[in-house]
């Protein structure tokens, strides 16, 4: 068999892992294996495009050595609650790398040979696409981690700019297909860089999971142009499935968000967001754990409902210690996990699943949500957006029309926060202000610690 042969088979097999390794993640149970099958395919991609040669090692082992190194250092120092903004900025790193593997090929044509169409359009899409995933997921990053405030950006004529930025985009790929002039590629480079800060600038938070996993795709469609410019099969086959499974994530968020994607696309982004929602009255009622220690001892019906705060106290263990003494109490114990709860697709599912809460206790939204009526407390940890009613009952609500967790129809609620802060999309939380609701004041893991602590005594 021929080397080019080999390196053919090498990325067909690569390919096969890489879908067996995605269909894997789709149960908690394989989803460790399907890490490392994936994992393994991306090696053996690796290897059979070096083994292709043609190129200056120098370079090769420089950016392994340097990569590796900043790589190794950041997984080492994240810390659980920073992997939201670190998987922004991945998607961010995989939009450039593609624009600059369009532009270096542009370049070994400048003054030479004439580019084939194939060759131009691939690179004017992984420049186009890639410019924008670049700039949208640095502004997901900032303002995922808090360094710019969550609530949009705005300015007048901000969509027709917008619009008028994208048209003139799509009118200088024109050109550079037709003429393959290099200004033509800077200027789809500088545009798509410049779009990627203003799409993203005026989405609101309640609206960022969408933009992530479209983000996500982007980064996916991005590599898979980039791979039909340097012709290399396994990049446009793993680009592809990055680009169509981040695609169905868009879907899933859309649908939790109750979005369209067509109402995405054109528009419907932090549409609302002038918005500020109804004033609030009443005041929150503080408890104090000694109190929610009886309430929660004579309960025969306990659902949790984790949130962001969550993951920022991580409080998991100590919950699931919880969970497992109001079972052994006689309680029906089940947690109900909203699809955008957390900071990233999944956020809750990771953490429940590191702290071994079995997989049958965990609740979709539409399965509890029917069944609230009867539960006698619903336990919020660090949850806020993911349960406030305006979204079900305030029309001047930004985030109205989102589907909740409906704990405002449990018998009792207990909120565990640190104290008045808003939810990610800034919003004030009306639950908090219900005669059923009654806060718990504290990081959640030392409330959770306390109620444990007071059962066993
Ligand atoms: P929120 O961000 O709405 O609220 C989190 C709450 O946790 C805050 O009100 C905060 O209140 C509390 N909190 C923070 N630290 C602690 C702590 N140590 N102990 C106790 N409480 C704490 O969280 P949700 O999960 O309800 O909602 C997620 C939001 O993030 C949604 O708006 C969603 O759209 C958005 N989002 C989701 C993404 C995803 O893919 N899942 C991606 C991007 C955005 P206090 O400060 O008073 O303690």
């Amino acid at each position: 068999m021929e080397k080019a042969q080999l390196i053919n088979l090498a990325y067909i097999v690569a390919s096969v892992l890489f879908i067996f390794g995605i269909k894997m993640l789709g149960s908690a149970d394989t989803a460790r294996r399907g890490n490392q099958v994936s994992a393994l395919g991306m090696l053996l991609a690796v290897v059979a495009t070096l083994l292709a040669g043609g190129f200056d090692w120098t370079w090769i082992i420089a950016g392994l050595v340097l990569g590796g190194a900043i790589g190794a250092i950041w997984a080492k120092k994240v810390q659980m609650t920073g992997m939201p903004e670190l998987v922004a900025l991945f998607n961010g790193f995989g939009g450039i790398a593609s624009l600059l593997v369009g532009w270096a090929e542009e370049a070994h044509y400048e003054g030479g040979e004439a580019m084939p169409a194939v060759t131009s359009v691939a690179i004017g899409l992984a420049v186009l696409i890639g410019g924008i995933t670049f700039t949208g997921s640095l502004i997901a990053y900032l303002k995922l981690s808090g360094k710019m405030g969550g609530s949009p950006t705005l300015f007048p004529g901000q969509k027709a700019i917008n619009a008028l930025i994208l048209a003139a985009m799509l009118v200088f790929a024109g050109m550079f297909v037709a003429t393959g002039q290099p200004w033509t590629l800077y200027a789809i480079i500088g545009l798509s860089l410049l779009l990627g800060v203003l799409g993203v600038l005026p989405i609101g938070g309640g609206d960022m999971p969408v933009v992530i996993a479209f983000l996500n795709s982007c980064s996916g469609l991005a590599a898979s142009a980039a791979g039909f410019v340097i012709n290399n099969n396994v990049l446009i086959v793993a680009g592809c499935l990055v680009g169509a499974s981040g695609l169905i994530l868009t879907v899933i968020m859309c649908k939790a968000m109750n979005r369209t994607l067509g109402n995405v696309f054109f528009g419907g982004f932090g549409a609302a967001s002038g918005k500020s929602g109804a004033a609030v009255e009443g005041e929150m009622k503080a408890l104090s754990t000694e109190d929610a220690f009886y309430v929660l001892e004579a309960a025969q019906s306990v659902v949790f409902v984790p949130g962001y705060g969550m993951a920022v106290a991580q409080a998991q263990h100590a919950v699931k210690e919880l969970a497992e003494i109001l079972e052994n109490n006689g309680a029906e114990v089940r947690f109900a996990i909203h699809p955008v709860a957390g900071r990233m697709p999944g956020h809750m599912n990771v953490l429940l699943a590191e702290a071994d809460v079995p997989y049958e206790q965990l609740c979709e939204m539409d399965d509890v949500n029917p069944t609230m009526e009867t539960v006698d407390v619903a336990i919020v940890i660090g949850a806020n957006d993911v349960v406030n009613p305006a979204a079900a009952e305030d029309e001047s609500s930004p985030i109205y029309g989102m589907p909740i967790i409906n704990v405002h129809h449990a018998r009792n609620v207990f909120a565990l926060k640190r104290g008045q802060g808003a939810g990610f999309s800034g919003l004030v939380n009306t639950l908090f202000f219900r005669d059923n609701c009654r806060m718990i004041y504290g990081d959640a893991k030392e409330t959770i610690t306390s109620l444990v602590s007071q059962f066993k005594d």
